[in-house]
């Protein structure tokens, strides 16, 4: 009796031993930059109220990156009026304030534009951000509403409550002519002309609607016009990384394809496809949960981004968080499904 309570004992043991082991290899194979302190970069940029008082560079990506010496839009201007104050998203490189600057007046001036409403730039500090945008990071990114600025100035409430307007039609995939006007298409052909201009993102009917507009002609600044999930209320600009800015990266130039042929075509079909409603069959294996996206930490942005938040200055929090430079995250273009989601996301949110 006291031999099979004994066996027991040691069976039960046994058991337990063999099932804490994996726990404890697990806990082992975990890299030393997972813990103790490896913050969301998210959080850390977040939070940051001004930019760093160094000279401006961009660094990294537009998705993965960082700003130091970010200058603010003045959030009134003769022809433009910054909106959503409250997310202090005014910020960029000052090659980004002067675009900004001198779109606006030459709107005006040349194409009658009555002056710019500016959404979402980067943080004072760039990097990503709590909500919305996956790029906007390294200060070069701006959203310019398509809806023209009213004559008064909007007071800081009327910024946060006044809504974008849609361009597009019932039909989701053609703009609605009581809304789009040459206005835009105008704004979006000044948009894109100047040479820091690297690419504007649209969505697939603006494109359309400006392939239609610009006839035959096989003009260079509509290869820079892209279509986009969602910016049906604003187009996003996305400058060049400025002359000499080491550390910044470029994306490959837009190329000669106008993009009014077979890709804007694509994304169209892409929408006018009817959403999948039927019942799907039942699995036959039982669906694996998606694992949550892990956030990026700062650990993941170039090893400026850290010396820019002070990460470099706490030795062990920086070495625990493996605080080391990362090559360069391309970013998806003509892919369609890759970005649908954030887009969607910060459309939503007036992004
Ligand atoms: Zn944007």
């Amino acid at each position: 009796m006291r031999m099979l309570f004994i066996l027991v004992l040691s069976l039960l043991f046994g058991l337990q031993a063999a099932e804490a082991k994996p726990k404890r290899a697990k806990h082992r194979a975990k890299p030393v930059a997972a813990a103790p302190y490896s913050p969301a970069a998210m959080e850390i940029f977040g939070a940051q109220k001004l930019p760093s008082p160094l000279a401006a560079r961009s660094f990294g990506g537009y998705a993965r990156g960082c700003i130091a010496g970010a200058k603010p839009l003045p959030i009134d201007g003769p022809s433009w009026q910054a909106m959503r104050l409250s997310r202090n998203r005014n910020w960029g490189h000052p090659v980004l304030v002067a675009y900004l600057e001198r779109l606006a007046e030459d709107a005006k001036a040349k194409d009658n534009w009555p002056g710019l409403l500016v959404g979402d730039m980067a943080q004072p500090m760039g990097g990503p951000m709590l909500t919305g945008h996956a790029s906007h990071q390294i200060g070069l990114d701006a959203d310019v509403w398509l809806t023209p600025m009213p004559a008064n100035t909007l007071s800081p409430q009327e910024r946060e409550d006044k809504a974008a307007t849609s361009m597009l039609a019932e039909d989701g995939v053609s703009v609605d002519p009581r809304i789009w006007s040459e206005g835009q298409a105008k704004l979006i052909k000044r948009a894109a002309s100047y040479p820091e201009v690297a690419r504007i993102f649209v969505h697939p009917a603006i494109k359309k609607a400006l392939c239609v507009w610009n006839g035959d002609k096989k003009e260079p600044w509509l290869s820079k016009v892209r279509p986009w999930w969602g910016h049906h209320y604003h187009f996003h600009v996305r400058l060049a990384c400025p002359a000499g800015s080491q550390g910044c990266i470029n994306q490959p130039p837009a190329g000669t394809d106008d993009g009014c042929g077979k890709e804007v075509d694509s994304w169209l079909k892409k929408l006018k496809k009817p959403p999948v409603v039927a019942t799907p069959p039942a699995p036959t294996t039982p669906a694996k949960p998606a694992k949550p996206k892990k956030p990026m930490t700062v650990a993941q942005l170039p090893a400026e981004c850290a010396a820019l938040v002070g990460l470099d200055k706490k030795p062990a929090a920086a070495a625990a968080a493996g605080i080391v430079p990362v090559d360069a995250v391309p970013v998806p273009e003509r892919n369609p499904s890759v970005a649908k989601k954030s887009a969607e996301k910060s459309e939503r949110k007036g992004g």
